[in-house]
């Protein structure tokens, strides 16, 4: 099989594996309990959050908050600040490029009154910063801006955008960091609070990682035991915590050398497509490594999925929560990408499991591909 559907989900690792299963059959207790074993529980807890500090921002403490993944990290972050600032600044920006765990929940909060502006997007996917800037008054209490788009690949200015948000301090910037963590060298000194989810980086599903400047910002979304600073009740699950913090530690271990894989990999199968009429590239050159977006015109992108499948070659269409909602892709529409090219693509995402020889049997196999739908192509 030649999985290239990373952006997905990827291969647990052996170690975050073993580390989930060492601690469940070790420190099983609860943290929350007052005894020597919750005590030793709690510390450890402790320790994971104080240690996911100095593996991704050893410069600016933030409030670690663990969650199931980015969906629910997502929600807290967004609806917490948003009702915090609903009385003086009820303004939010986003873009139409967001996943929907923000795009929803960004609808949802109109919904409850909250003023939604959209920020335009530049042709090769960027947030339009110029329009960005004029979005911004007194009342914007909320920005939210994915860093690496889960689609096409292309990266953000977060930098930029910390910068423009200087001259509003009531406006906090979220950053949905889902496919950015140990794919490229992330810069985050100045976000206000972060979303993260292992799955994307070799862990587990079920991982997930809000980070906050500052945890009182927070109205709580649940309610219950009064958990991880009664932002996210329920009984820690310790394992999957450690465990989270081993999957962050081998993809930052490695991202020099990933980067450069993952980037050759990218240039090669470029280069590859670039050789066959009718296939186009829609993802920009200065992208993450991992993600390759590309268009059959004139055929659509589930009948490619599927033809990619019966050769055990495992692609997207457009990302896997929206492959079947069978609508336009609204990124790619965002982007001015022409309706065959939006119709007929399809995601190849990489990862570490990915090999010079699934390249080489890609390659090899999508001869096949390309001779049974070459009639059709524009
Ligand atoms: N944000 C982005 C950019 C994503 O790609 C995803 C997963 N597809 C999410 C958020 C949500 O992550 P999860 O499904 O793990 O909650």
């Amino acid at each position: 099989m030649i999985y290239f559907d990373n952006a997905a989900t990827t291969q647990p690792h052996k170690d975050v594996l073993d580390s989930f299963v060492k601690v469940n059959e070790s420190v099983y207790f609860n943290p929350n309990s007052p005894h020597k074993m919750g005590l030793q529980a709690e510390k450890i807890l402790l320790q994971a959050k104080e240690r996911i500090n100095n593996f991704l921002s050893p410069t600016q403490q933030y409030d670690v908050i663990f969650t199931s993944g980015a969906t629910e990290s997502n929600n807290i972050a967004l609806k917490g600040i948003a009702y915090r600032k609903k009385q003086f600044a009820n303004e939010i920006i986003t873009s139409v490029l967001e996943h929907p765990s923000v795009l929803e929940v960004m609808r949802h909060l109109e919904e409850e009154g909250f003023i939604l502006k959209y920020v335009d997007v530049t042709e090769d996917g960027q947030i339009d910063m110029e329009h960005l800037a004029s979005l911004m008054t007194d009342k914007v209490g909320l920005v939210t801006c994915m860093y690496v788009n889960n689609i096409m690949g292309q990266i953000q200015p977060i930098e930029q955008i910390v910068e423009l948000l200087k001259e509003y301090p009531k406006a906090h910037i979220h950053v949905d960091a889902v496919q950015a963590l140990g794919k490229i060298p992330m810069k985050i000194q100045g976000v206000n609070s972060l979303s993260f989810s292992g799955h994307k980086f070799n862990g587990l599903k079920g991982q997930g990682l809000l980070l906050i400047d500052n945890k009182e910002k927070l109205e709580p979304i649940m309610h219950g035991g009064g958990q991880e600073y009664g932002l996210r009740s329920g009984t820690v699950n310790l394992a999957m915590n450690v465990s989270l913090v081993k999957a962050i530690a081998l993809a930052l271990d490695n991202l020099g050398e990933r980067h450069r894989r993952l980037s050759s990999f990218n240039k090669e199968l470029r280069t590859f497509f670039e050789n066959y009429k009718g296939i186009y590239i829609n993802s920009p050159e200065n992208g993450a490594p991992q993600i390759l977006n590309i268009a059959f015109s004139g055929v659509k992108g589930e009948v490619l999925v599927n033809a990619f499948s019966k050769l055990d070659i495992m692609v997207s269409t457009t990302s896997a929560c929206s492959s079947k909602r069978g609508k336009l892709n609204e990124v790619l529409l965002a982007m001015d990408i022409r309706e065959d090219k939006i119709e007929g693509s399809i995601r190849l995402s990489l990862g570490d499991t990915t090999t010079a020889q699934d390249i080489e049997s890609f390659k090899k196999k999508f001869e096949i591909i390309y001779s049974e739908v070459k009639e059709l192509l524009k």
